[in-house]
């Protein structure tokens, strides 16, 4: 029941993204969601992010509060992010700001290797469970993922699921050449832009502004 219920909001939340993918491409002249991203999206239960919601709730395309004061993002904005980071089904790629463990699930069906870092052990914990019900192989630890994950990298692309006036310069030194970095600027609860660079061969990033966005800040203290 509650899965036939969910197939059916999902559906229709998918739909919604095209249509919003649509006018966005209307704009700006260029196709802005791809079909396998969207059939990542037509596939990820979402509402098994989102315990307790209702499932008209848990499909609205909407941000939606997920505790500890974090928001999982809105689905256009998740589909967005995965559509610019521009993975490969070999690739390799870090999230930073697990939360409820929902774009790192989209990832996962996109790439070969996810990794994602989560500052709150609590949230770290609860998604860690949910992708591993699902079956989703996502590596998720715990940490300030300003510092982003040096051990395994350099990554095809990273993404930051949270927002920061700066890139840390972390998260550039551990993408490969060519290698793209997805990530909400500007200040805590004030106007943010979704950036998307592109790594080059001297370690440069070249950056383009892509979305007005407001998402919860990177915390941790001076890093
Ligand atoms: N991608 C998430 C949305 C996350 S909201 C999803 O799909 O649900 C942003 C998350 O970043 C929050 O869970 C927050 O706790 C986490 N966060 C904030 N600062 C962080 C940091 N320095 N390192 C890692 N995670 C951080």
């Amino acid at each position: 029941m509650t899965v036939a219920r969910a197939a059916a909001a999902r559906a229709e939340m998918v739909e919604e993204v095209r249509a919003m993918a649509l006018a966005c491409a209307e704009q700006t002249g260029r196709p802005v969601l791809s079909p396998r991203v969207l059939a990542a999206l037509a596939a990820v239960p979402r509402h098994r992010f989102l315990p307790g919601f209702e499932i008209a709730h848990a499909y609205a395309n909407d941000a939606q509060p997920i505790g500890h004061g974090q928001t999982i993002s809105q689905p256009f904005v998740v589909a967005l992010m995965a559509e610019l980071a521009d993975i490969g089904p070999r690739d390799s790629v870090l999230e930073i700001g697990t939360g409820s463990g929902y774009q790192a699930a989209i990832l996962a069906r996109l790439a070969r290797h996810v990794r994602s870092v989560e500052i709150l052990p609590e949230l770290a914990a609860q998604a860690r469970r949910v992708l591993e019900e699902l079956g989703y192989a996502v590596a998720v630890t715990t940490g300030d993922g300003r510092l982003g994950d040096a051990a395994h990298a350099p990554y095809d692309a990273i993404l930051a699921t949270a927002a920061a006036p700066r890139i840390p310069p972390a998260l550039i030194a551990q993408l490969r050449p060519g290698g793209r970095l997805v990530m909400p600027l500007g200040p805590a609860g004030g106007a943010q832009t979704l950036m998307r660079g592109v790594r080059d061969a001297g370690g440069g990033l070249d950056l383009h502004a892509c979305l007005d966005v407001r998402f919860v800040p990177l915390t941790g203290g001076p890093a």
